[in-house]
């Protein structure tokens, strides 16, 4: 027990020892939100892990060292986690505070800040819906986890902004916005396979692209869907185009990008993240 356990800190005190590759150095933003990247023991296979019940995302980095790479949920305290290996192991990884900013958005369509009961029912029809989808975990590995830009143009609203409809707090911003005209090509930032599309409430013409391994994209508020489930997209295939579908003050384009289940920054994954 003492040799698995001792093992399992050089594993980790590995991480310091050699240079950290691109990945682990792009994603390692161990916050509420955020991603930790966390050094697994080697070995030749793939060690499996799973971290709040659900599997994580593997890869070889640098055809090298296994790392996992682990989505952490908004709500999540500062301090210690566990990742659990497939051999009964586990790993504690840090997480350090992030303060998010706040937001103020009024809305003149009071029925989409606090919405009518007859919408509720639908509400969460659609919440169970993305849920699912969000739940998926398909063994490809991502095409890529640099991920490219789905529409050019600037960043507007940060992930994980507290934000407050004319004055009453709602859910946080659970992804990113990018400014961009209505009708702009949304391209997909990894290949993957489309797994659900609809018009939704809240995020009006939606579209899920699951990038392999618990990597799941969202895109809202589109004014045209060009795919369907079960669609296979490559690296850069048009999805659809930007609108201001759903509650939406304007034409943007909103992300979300979830790991293992939790919503984190897609800027990490851009390279913009910002601490
Ligand atoms: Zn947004």
């Amino acid at each position: 027990m003492r040799k698995l356990l001792l093992s399992v800190l050089l594993g980790i005190f590995s991480l310091g020892a050699h240079a950290d590759g691109f990945i682990t150095r792009l994603l390692n933003h161990p916050v509420p939100g955020g991603v930790a990247v966390v050094g697994l023991p080697q070995q030749t296979e793939a060690p499996r892990a799973q971290y709040d019940g659900k599997p994580v995302l593997i890869i070889r980095e640098d055809g090298e060292r296994w790392i996992a790479i682990v989505g952490i949920d908004l709500k999540t305290p500062p301090g210690a986690q566990q990742l659990q290996l497939g051999n009964g192991q586990q790993i504690t990884f840090q997480v350090r505070g992030k303060d998010y900013e706040q937001q103020h958005i009024t809305l003149r369509n009071k029925s989409q800040v606090n919405p009518a009961p007859a919408q509720l029912a639908r509400i969460q029809r659609e919440l169970d819906e993305q849920l699912a989808a969000y739940a998926r975990f398909s063994p490809r590995q991502p095409s890529n986890l640099m991920l490219d830009h789905p529409v050019p143009g600037r960043l507007s609203s940060a992930f994980g902004l507290r934000r407050f409809f004319n004055g009453e707090e709602r859910n946080p911003h659970s992804g990113l916005d990018f400014a961009a005209a209505a009708g702009t090509p949304i391209k997909a930032p990894a290949a993957g396979e489309v797994i659900l599309t609809g018009n939704y409430f809240f995020n009006g013409n939606t579209v899920f692209v699951d990038h392999g391994q618990g990597l799941i994209s969202m895109f809202c508020h589109l004014s045209r869907i060009d795919v369907k489930a079960g669609d296979e997209v490559a690296r850069g295939g048009v999805l659809g185009a930007v609108g201001a579908t759903g509650r939406a003050t304007g034409p943007h384009l909103h992300w979300n990008v979830s790991l293992n289940g939790h919503r984190v920054d897609p800027a990490i994954f851009i390279g913009a993240f910002q601490p």
